[in-house]
């Protein structure tokens, strides 16, 4: 069994998009993409967590309901998509899990740091996580890549703690869910979605998560909201390589994750903990 979670955000949250626009002055639009989203989910019997990017909640609260009365789970991803690294952002996050907390009901267990931000440096989020009851993170790129990612991480769940994010840690509060890597011509690179999962051939991706399959490892998967509904995304000029990451193949996103999902099993978070938790 796998994992999939959807990094529920909007057009303007990525942190390549914020170099170019004001994300301050934008008005949601994935919220119309929801339908989608939850559709697809829907046709290929497929349960999933929606890490969501707090304000969107503000904006229109009764995507909660959407979500959690089709059978998905929430999880957290910030209220505004911000870095946990970011300059003074140890001081507010406490206050966010709990402004969260209030808009979602306590429905949320789990959290995942935008852009992978879970490092040395911020490792502190564990605590105030575990502080405010939660029970998992999935922030962990077992690799380094030039954007993210922790090379010689563990790459099956274990118990994370501030003091030790890359292994497992005993005494840890709770559980971090790496995400899915692979071997691709000799080298490690990450194979979990997003760009991966537009960039990768699909016959890269679905070998992946055979071979986590094989291992009895779960392939943690993500996807963003805005890969899977184009139309609600602006072109915006940036650098080439920032158009290549953010634009490259993203009208074929949902037909490769489609494809995915028809071929392996996934779940959300907390059903995957309900059944394997006491082997982790
Ligand atoms: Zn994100």
């Amino acid at each position: 069994m796998n994992i999939l979670g959807i990094d529920f955000e909007d057009w303007f949250h990525p942190q390549i998009i914020q170099k170019y626009v004001n994300s301050k002055k934008q008005t949601p639009r994935i919220v119309e993409g929801l339908d989608k989203i939850l559709e697809l989910l829907l046709t290929t019997n497929t349960f999933a967590t929606f890490f969501i990017v707090g304000e969107l909640i503000k904006y229109k609260p009764d995507i909660i309901d959407k979500i959690l009365g089709a059978g998905h789970e929430i999880g957290f991803h910030t209220m505004h998509h911000t870095r946990l690294d970011s300059p003074a952002y140890k001081e507010i996050f406490d206050a966010e899990i709990k402004q969260f907390a209030e808009l979602t009901g306590g429905k949320s267990k789990g959290f995942r740091a935008p852009m992978f931000s879970l490092n040395r440096n911020s490792s502190w989020a564990i605590d105030m996580l575990a502080d405010n009851k939660y029970v998992y993170d999935s922030s962990i790129m077992p690799v380094n890549t030039t954007l993210y990612g922790i090379s010689g991480a563990q790459r099956t769940p274990y118990k994370i703690s501030s003091s030790q994010i890359q292994r497992n840690d005993p005494n840890g509060k709770l559980i971090e869910f790496p995400l899915l890597t692979t071997r691709f011509f000799g080298k490690v690179i990450p194979a979990a979605g997003g760009f991966y999962l537009r960039f990768l051939p699909s016959s890269t991706t679905k070998n992946a998560i055979k071979n986590y399959e094989k291992g009895s490892m779960p392939a943690v998967f993500y996807i963003h909201s805005w890969e899977l509904t184009p139309q609600l995304m602006p072109k915006i000029r940036m650098s080439f390589t920032d158009s290549f990451i953010t634009y490259h193949n993203i009208g074929k996103a949902f037909v490769k994750m489609e494809s995915v999902l028809k071929s392996f099993s996934f779940t959300s978070f907390e059903r995957y903990i309900s059944k394997f938790g006491s082997n982790l």
